[in-house]
C-alpha cells in the first residue's frame, strides 16, 4: 500500500502535553511531481504537522506513510525525506559551501557530487556559496537552507514557510526553485499562510485550519472555493 507515494498523511491527530489538540483528522497525499501547499492561517497546525512528518515531534494518533514504508522516529525512510522545518544554524566563518558539505558528512550518507551540484544548481546559489555565510542575507541563508534540504535530491522535500521574511523579488525566485524540483518525479510540501503564493506555486493545496483540512485538491478547484473557506486563510 502507497508504495509508489512519496506521502500518505492518515487521520493524523497532535494533542499537546496541555491537552490542545493542535491537529485533528488531518489526511492527504502527495504524490511525484507535485506541489503541494499546505495553507493555513497562523496556529491552524502547519508545523505540528511538519514537525510530526519529519519525526520531530511524536503523533497523538494516525499513521505516515513515506513511499509506503510506515514513519516512526528514526525510520530509514527519513533520509527520502529533504527537509526545513527547523532552521538550520550556518557556522559563520565558514562559506556556504563548505556549510553544506560539513553538513552531510555529519549524515554520513554516501557522497554522489553530481546530486551535490544539481542540488545547489536548482537552489539558484551561484557563487555566492563561496562567501562565508555570516556575510549572507536573510534570503541567501533561506536559499542556503533550502540547498542543504535538497542535497542528494531526496524524492520528497519538506518545507516550512520557506518564504517567510523574503521580499517579492526572492518569492518569486523560490517559486521557481520549487516548480524546478518537483520534476523528475520529485514531489514537495511546503507551507504557507498566503493563498496567492500557494495559488501561483502549488499544483495542490491542503487547506487547515485550527488543525483541521477545511479544504484540499488540485489548485484550480481550491481557489474556487466558496469563501468561507478560504477567507480566514487569505487575512493574515
Ligand atoms: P504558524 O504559522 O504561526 O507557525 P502553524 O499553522 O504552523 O502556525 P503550529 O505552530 O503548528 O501552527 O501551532 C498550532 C497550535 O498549537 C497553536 O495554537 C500553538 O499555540 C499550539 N502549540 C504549538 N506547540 C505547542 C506546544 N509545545 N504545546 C502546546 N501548544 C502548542
Amino acid at each position: 500500500q502507497y508504495a509508489g507515494v512519496p506521502l500518505a498523511v492518515r487521520d493524523l491527530r497532535k494533542e499537546y502535553a496541555d491537552g490542545f489538540v493542535a491537529v485533528s483528522r488531518v489526511d492527504f497525499e502527495v504524490h511525484p511531481g507535485q506541489v503541494v501547499g499546505l495553507l493555513g492561517p497562523n496556529g491552524a497546525g502547519k508545523t505540528t504537522t511538519l514537525r510530526v512528518l519529519m519525526g520531530l515531534t511524536r503523533p497523538t494518533a494516525g499513521e505516515i506513510y513515506v513511499f509506503g514504508h510506515r514513519l516512526v522516529p528514526g525510520s530509514p525512510v527519513l533520509s527520502r525525506i529533504g527537509a526545513l522545518v527547523e532552521g538550520p544554524g550556518f557556522l559563520p566563518h565558514l562559506s556556504g559551501l563548505e556549510n553544506l558539505k560539513a553538513y552531510w558528512r555529519a549524515t554520513g550518507r554516501p557522497w554522489a557530487d553530481a546530486h551535490f551540484d544539481e542540488a545547489l544548481e536548482i537552489a539558484g546559489l551561484g557563487a555566492s556559496v563561496h562567501r562565508r555565510t555570516k556575510n549572507y542575507s536573510h534570503g541567501m541563508r533561506q536559499r542556503l537552507a533550502i540547498a542543504q534540504a535538497m542535497l542528494g535530491l531526496p524524492e520528497l522535500l519538506v518545507l516550512d514557510e520557506p518564504t517567510d521574511g523574503l521580499d517579492p523579488p526572492q518569492i518569486a525566485e523560490m517559486r521557481r526553485v520549487l516548480q524546478r524540483y518537483a520534476t523528475d518525479g520529485r514531489a514537495v510540501l511546503v507551507s504557507s499562510h498566503l493563498l496567492a503564493e500557494v495559488e501561483q506555486t502549488c499544483t495542490h493545496a491542503v487547506v487547515v485550519n485550527k488543525g483541521r483540512i477545511v479544504a484540499s485538491g488540485p489548485v484550480g478547484e481550491i481557489v474556487g472555493e466558496s469563501p468561507s473557506v478560504l477567507f480566514e486563510v487569505t487575512d493574515p
